[in-house]
């Protein structure tokens, strides 16, 4: 199956039924974020246990690209790191964008370096990306992709 293939594969299966789509209980922190261009909006949460994300999550509306990305997202940022969570958002950033990967580690994630053919997409595809790293950051604003 080609990269090309996958990603339609992925971005259908994720939008169709996104992971950990629902609230976070008892002190999880929670973050808005909005992209005016396409429309989409999502509310990300996440627990934090030391400097790491022991749980996370998201609800919202969105196209079919934000929701898998955040989706995906919620999978493969479990139980890492700030630090980790910090190199794989700024990773990520670059494969939508075509920029110069530095070696981080992104799995399946991959499939997303697809974006890049529409660059239209970018905005949905780092929304959920950009509302996570202001929630590391301790920002309680709002995040807008424009
Ligand atoms: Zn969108």
């Amino acid at each position: 199956m080609s990269l090309h293939e996958l990603y339609q594969e992925m971005i259908v299966d994720h939008s169709r039924s996104p992971r950990n789509f629902h609230k976070l209980q008892e002190k999880a922190q929670n973050l808005e974020g909005y992209n005016p261009l396409c429309g989409d909006k999502f509310t990300i949460y996440a627990s934090f246990k030391g400097k790491k994300i022991s749980d996370l999550s998201f609800e919202g509306n969105g196209c079919a690209i934000s929701t898998a990305s955040a989706s995906l997202m919620t999978e493969f940022m479990k139980n890492k790191s700030f630090d980790e969570a910090e190199s794989i958002i700024a990773e990520f950033q670059r494969l939508v964008t075509g920029g110069e990967l530095k070696g981080v580690d992104l799995g399946k994630l991959q499939v997303f370096e697809g974006v890049q053919e529409f660059p239209i997409r970018v905005k949905c595809a780092v929304l959920a990306w950009h509302t996570l790293r202001s929630l590391l950051h301790g920002e309680r604003k709002a995040v807008t992709t424009e």
